[in-house]
């Protein structure tokens, strides 16, 4: 993931603070020297660093006064939560209205990634059972118009667009009144991109607001800009009603930190991330999942949420049940790898579970799956009262395990410490109470 260096690092520093015997203001120094220095790399804004610095040392001083603090604890959770606020808007993100035919536009320069997230967009909510349909009032780009038709017939959408008109006003108007009439749900419109920000871009996405009225304007945002983020962002803010921002390609090794900081300073907020050129490498955005997994803490909210949407209802009882009993067999391990499979691309749910993004080389998402499979392989080979963790796996039980399955034991052994790993999580989980009693998230 874009980022996971700084992740890693503000983890170091957190990790510095957990070993030093005591916590001094030279140590907080040192530590927030650290993380701005890590922030600043990742090329999150100067300012916004600055004010991070200052803001947590003057809320760990403030507070750390109050008795009975733990100031390690103190010193973590004002950093994570000045990272939240750092990725958060104040603004709420438009929430698309049942019963109404929703009109997004979708504003960007070219390249940035706009063509392929209005598919995505389109087909995230296709599955969730919005009728969508695309509208391309990109006549600047060549090609433009054949991209977005034949991404659209990938995902099986109603598309609108035609060769010969030239004027994208006209067709976004006439795409936008079909689709209206037919009563779509959802409505997006891909708009022109240039290569820098111009007049006549702008003057264009002027007319096309007025004509199709829309209900959010979505600005695209590429990660690799670094810090010409913040003057596009506010370009593109000033001129048309941008509501909400999509950040493309976090899957690269962009540093990303100037995307992030870019879209706060202009008080939009994120809606997705674009992971990935599939269409469904496109993950709902959310500042406190987003911070969590980046320090490798993973995304409980996250991860329920993937496993409402892509696991049938009877299922999810158990899977909580297990969780709020802390108990969990390598039988569970192997249903769990099973249900991460049906769950779309592997990398994205990996990281959702804490201790699980370990099991991912960094940027290795495809080896990562591999190595799951591999796992699935020797678990295929264990006998029933193994799986159900009833007898100890001894050395020639894993000899055996891995004769049956073709690997070396040394994978075995691997496969036993991710287990176990895990086994620790869910029982840490179970204990948090996180997840109320006998599974119910209600309580
Ligand atoms: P547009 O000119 O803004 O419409 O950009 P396109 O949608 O044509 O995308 C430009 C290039 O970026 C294409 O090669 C896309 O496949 C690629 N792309 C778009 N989004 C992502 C993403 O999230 N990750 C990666 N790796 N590539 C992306």
């Amino acid at each position: 993931m874009v980022l996971s260096d700084l992740g890693q690092k503000i983890t170091a520093s957190f990790n510095k603070l957990s070993q030093a015997p005591i916590i001094d203001d030279e140590l907080l120094d040192e530590v927030l020297k650290d993380i701005s220095s890590a922030l600043l790399h990742a090329d999150v804004n100067v300012r916004y660093v600055a004010k991070l610095r200052g803001d947590v040392k003057k809320r760990v001083l403030m507070e750390g006064e109050e008795g009975g603090t733990n100031k390690r604890k103190l010193i973590q959770k004002c950093v994570v939560d000045e990272l939240i606020g750092l990725v958060s808007a104040e603004k709420e993100p438009y929430k698309l209205k049942k019963g109404k035919c929703n009109v997004i536009m979708f504003v960007g320069l070219q390249g940035s990634g706009k063509t392929t997230t209005c598919t995505k967009y389109a087909h995230y909510y296709n599955r969730k059972g919005w009728r969508t349909a695309l509208v391309c009032a990109d006549t600047f780009r060549a090609g433009a118009f054949d991209q977005l038709k034949q991404n659209a017939s990938k995902v099986r959408i109603p598309f609108y667009g035609d060769y010969q008109e030239t004027d994208p006003v006209k067709i976004a108007g006439d795409g936008v009144e079909l689709f209206r009439k037919e009563k779509y749900d959802l409505i997006i419109v891909d708009t022109s991109g240039r290569h820098k920000q111009e007049t006549a871009l702008f003057e264009e996405m002027l007319q096309v607001e007025e004509v199709v009225q829309p209900d959010d304007i979505v600005f695209i945002m590429d990660a690799h800009i670094g810090q010409a983020c913040f003057e596009q962002a506010k370009a593109f803010r000033d001129t048309v009603n941008v509501g909400s921002v999509i950040v493309t390609k976090f899957d690269g090794h962009a540093k990303g930190g100037g995307a992030l900081s870019a879209v706060a300073a202009t008080n939009c907020p994120i809606v997705f991330l674009g992971t990935g050129e599939h269409f469904d490498e496109f993950q709902p955005f959310d500042p406190s999942s987003f911070v969590s997994r980046l320090l490798g803490m993973g995304d409980l909210k996250g991860l329920f949420q993937t496993i409402t949407e892509a696991m049938p209802l009877d299922k999810q009882p158990e899977l909580l049940k297990k969780i709020c009993k802390g108990k969990f067999s390598l039988r569970d391990l192997y249903e769990q790898f099973q249900n991460l499979q049906k769950m779309g691309p592997m990398g994205q749910v990996m990281q959702m579970i804490p201790g699980m993004s370990n099991m991912l080389p960094q940027g290795a998402e495809k080896e990562g799956a591999k190595r799951i499979k591999r796992f699935m392989v020797m678990m295929d080979s264990c006998t029933d009262a193994e799986l159900d963790c009833e007898v100890v796996m001894s050395d020639s039980r894993q000899l055996r395990v891995a004769k049956g399955s073709g690997s070396h034991p040394a994978e075995v052994g691997q496969l036993l410490e991710e287990y176990k790993r895990m086994e620790k999580m869910v029982g840490k989980m179970g204990k948090s109470g996180l997840f109320g009693k006998g599974g119910d998230m209600t309580q």
